[in-house]
């Protein structure tokens, strides 16, 4: 069945979405920021729902940074967001031997800007050759916003030449599986049909979000377009979609 169309946000169903969530679940790059550019508007928007006692998560498919180093670039953009766990993770290391480790249990493949042959020699012995181990994906996203001048090559792209090399499937942990879902509803006391998932990605953030039963807003502050919105071969529709998140506070007249 064709998904029905996603609504223009305005103000009388912004206020009917206010009222129906009690949490926010924001996408990072395209929403929150583009590249380490701050998109117009946002800490405005998230002051407001804060005030209105909305809680804020946030969720992003990048693996190139920490927990930590994630809460040092929301400060560095003057947002103020918790990161009670975060924990320092230890240094990645690169491995180029070509005598794996037998007990490699698992290859997490991310995005990796220094990514070549050997790197992925690597990854492919452990995987063929160690019984039980794991092919773990941060994300398959095919682009990101690794400066807000343009699109990059994203993690799904690294993620291809280990499944080409491997001929297997990973297990992909970030949006849109609900791996990182239902490590949220075991941390906070939120159900997901009163969640709103805001996203620049079809495939990735709005698909997270009806795969959990949540409500979605799209904005186009990143990498969807209105066409590609209403193209007949979209079948993601989001409930909501705007231009950016800011419109929330100005459509509120706030
Ligand atoms: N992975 C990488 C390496 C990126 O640069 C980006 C965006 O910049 C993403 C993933 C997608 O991030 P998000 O889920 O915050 O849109
Ligand atoms: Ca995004």
């Amino acid at each position: 069945a064709a998904a029905s169309a996603a609504e223009l946000l305005c103000c009388a169903n912004a206020r009917a979405l206010l009222d129906s969530v009690d949490a926010f679940l924001f996408d990072c790059d395209g929403v929150i920021w583009k590249g380490d550019k701050l998109i117009d508007g946002v800490p405005q928007t998230l002051d407001m729902l804060r005030s209105k006692g909305k809680k804020l998560v946030f969720v992003t498919n990048n693996s190139t940074k920490s927990r930590i180093q994630y809460a040092n670039k929301f400060q560095s953009l003057g947002l103020s967001v918790n990161q009670e766990d975060a924990e320092k993770r230890a240094q990645w290391k690169s491995n180029c031997l070509f005598e794996h480790d037998k007990y490699v249990g698992a290859v997490v493949v991310g995005l990796d800007p220094d990514i070549n042959y050997y790197k992925l020699q690597y990854a492919t012995l452990c995987i063929r050759e160690n019984p039980g181990c794991l092919f773990i994906a941060t994300n398959r996203d095919s682009v990101g916003h690794m400066t807000d001048l343009q699109e990059w090559p994203g993690a799904g792209c690294m993620v291809a030449a280990v499944c080409g090399s491997t001929e297997q499937e990973p297990i992909v942990v970030g949006k849109p599986s609900t791996f990182m879902m239902d490590f949220l509803l075991q941390k906070f006391n939120v159900s997901t049909s009163r969640m709103c998932m805001v996203g620049d990605r079809l495939d990735t953030d709005i698909l997270f979000g009806q795969n959990a039963g949540c409500k979605t807003l799209l904005v186009l502050s990143g990498v969807t377009t209105q066409s590609t919105l209403d193209d007949p071969s979209n079948s993601i529709k989001p409930d909501y979609y705007t231009n950016k998140v800011s419109d929330i506070l100005s459509l509120l007249g706030e």
